[in-house]
């Protein structure tokens, strides 16, 4: 390997052609952010969107629902749209709506459906607590005991899963299968398509999180057959915090019955017509239940422009340049210091790299301290988020050096190996 130094750093920047997208993004002072796979950076273009959103509300009233410069009423299907090409589904499989853990509810509710002795939920023990609780919560409402109707399949190494082991999981007595498409600590990508695949054959129906892969990495979903994913959109796609969810449902299920009703699952013609008997939206519209939150939706019209622009094939190809230097430097400065690199370093890893020291919160701190934002996960993960619209490889190069001058030095020593209340 021929050694890194500052200047390849700022020649690969000179030679991005994302580079411009940076200045879009209102960057922290003094600060180099690796954090954009928790909660994405303030943009001009979704501060200008939140500006003419409330401004409609200003200058319009109530009449800002049909009117102004993105009318409210159609703006959850609009959002939809714009996020279709992110996940590969068609404009009429994908709504803007929810978050993360109500559109799972939402699903669940929706897909499982015990019968005889097909009643388990398969998930996955690596998964984020929140869709955990969630699927515990919907067995109990059904009757059934978590402790063993959720199966969880057990990860080998406690850092990635097998998709064979997945498989292999996949037996008669399940009902429903949910699974993450980025693992939230290693970054491991699972190959959703070879997954759907075995359970379409089996007939269970498969859903994935796409919270850590959502303007990451590349799917495919209508054409694998997945039958419903759902997401968040403050994470990759620098929504806001709190930015409206969002959900996939597979074309052949249109028609079907949500779990959850309301209004505005309704269809858009006759939604107002106050009949007692629900008239549902013939497509992804249907799963909406309430008023959608127009304000927290209002900055992903302006972020998801830049993502259209730039299209995701080439936001993953950066990432995965940024996050390979990234490797690439861990190993040629931070040798012998006893970190271990804990995400896939081929084609399967997503957004974002773990290194894994047993002072990790600490060096958090102390990285926190030096001016770099990363992302502790306990109990001795660091997660570094280079993001392709605004990470440079000089931040890159950076947070490497500062990292390297924190272990030299032991800087980590003074503050207290004990994480914060949000980690
Ligand atoms: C971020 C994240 C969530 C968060 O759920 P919310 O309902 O948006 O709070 C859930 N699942 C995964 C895998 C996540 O990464």
């Amino acid at each position: 390997m021929t050694q890194h130094t500052l200047v390849d750093a700022q020649e690969r920047d000179r030679q991005d052609k994302l580079a411009s997208y940076r200045s879009e993004f209102y960057i922290p002072a003094n600060t180099i952010y690796m954090d954009g796979n928790s909660l994405g950076l303030l943009s001009k273009r979704a501060e200008r969107t939140l500006h003419d959103l409330l401004d409609s509300w200003k200058t319009l009233g109530i009449d800002g629902w049909t009117e102004g410069a993105h009318p409210w009423f159609y703006l959850s299907e609009q959002v939809g749209e714009k996020m279709a090409p992110l996940v590969g589904g068609l404009k009429s499989e994908v709504i803007a709506t929810g978050s993360t853990t109500t559109n799972l509810h939402q699903l669940v509710s929706t897909f499982y459906k015990p019968d005889g002795d097909k009643t388990k939920i398969l998930a996955d023990e690596l998964n984020f607590p929140s869709d955990i609780y969630a699927l515990k919560s919907q067995l109990q409402q059904k009757g059934y005991d978590p402790d063993t109707h959720l199966i969880r399949v057990k990860s080998r190494d406690g850092r990635y899963l097998l998709e064979d082991d997945i498989i292999d999981a996949m037996t008669d007595d399940v009902a429903l299968i949910v699974l993450p498409a980025v693992l939230y600590r290693s970054g491991q990508i699972l190959d959703m398509e070879k997954l759907t695949k075995a359970a379409n054959e089996r007939n269970i129906p498969i859903g994935f999180d796409l919270c850590h892969s959502i303007g990451a990495v590349e799917h495919s979903l209508h054409d694998w057959g997945t039958d419903f994913a759902f997401w968040c959109t403050y994470k990759h796609l620098n929504g806001g915090p709190g930015s409206v969810g969002g959900l996939f449902i597979h074309e052949q299920h249109f028609g079907k019955v949500p779990g959850l009703a309301g209004w505005f699952g309704s269809k858009k013609e006759t939604q107002f017509d106050m009949e007692h008997t629900m008239d549902p939206a013939l497509d992804a519209g249907a799963y909406q239940i309430g008023t959608p939150h127009v304000l927290s939706l209002a900055p992903v019209i302006g972020s998801l422009e830049m993502f259209e622009e730039v299209g995701i094939s080439a936001i993953r190809a950066k990432s995965l340049e940024l996050t390979g230097y990234m490797l690439e430097l861990i190993e040629q400065e931070l040798g012998g210091m006893d970190f271990t690199i804990g995400n896939p370093v081929d084609g399967t890893r997503g957004g974002h790299v773990l290194l894994e020291h047993k002072e990790a919160a600490r060096i958090c701190k102390a990285l926190k301290e030096d001016g770099v934002i990363p992302d502790f996960r306990t109990p001795n993960g660091i997660r570094l988020a280079p993001v392709a619209l605004y990470n440079t490889f000089e931040d890159v190069w950076h947070t490497i050096q500062k990292l390297k001058v924190i272990m030299d030095e032991k800087r980590y020593e003074k503050f207290e190996n004990k994480r914060g209340v949000v980690a």
